[in-house]
């Protein structure tokens, strides 16, 4: 796990402020969601997806396939296709 250096801390309504620059990179926009997971001391976000939805354009397609660790959806298969 990577070290950012940013320390921040909480607010007295348990809020804490990501940085913009790591959600610029990170690709996370207004009401963009993130799961919590906890494992020992560490609380983790990651960036929410519903199960099955496309890592490319995040839409839910029940024909997307698994190929080298994507999610990739019909549409996105297509565009991918006509690179
Ligand atoms: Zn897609």
């Amino acid at each position: 796990m990577k070290s950012t250096g940013i320390v921040r801390g909480i607010d007295n309504l348990g809020r804490i402020v990501l940085p913009k620059e790591l959600r610029t990179s990170m690709k996370l926009e207004t009401d963009s969601k993130l799961e919590i997971f906890v494992e020992g001391d560490q609380i983790i976000l990651k960036k929410y997806r519903a199960a099955g939805s496309c890592d490319f354009c995040g839409e839910v397609d029940p024909n997307a396939v698994q190929f080298a660790g994507y999610c990739i959806c019909s549409e996105c298969r297509k565009k991918i296709g006509a690179l």
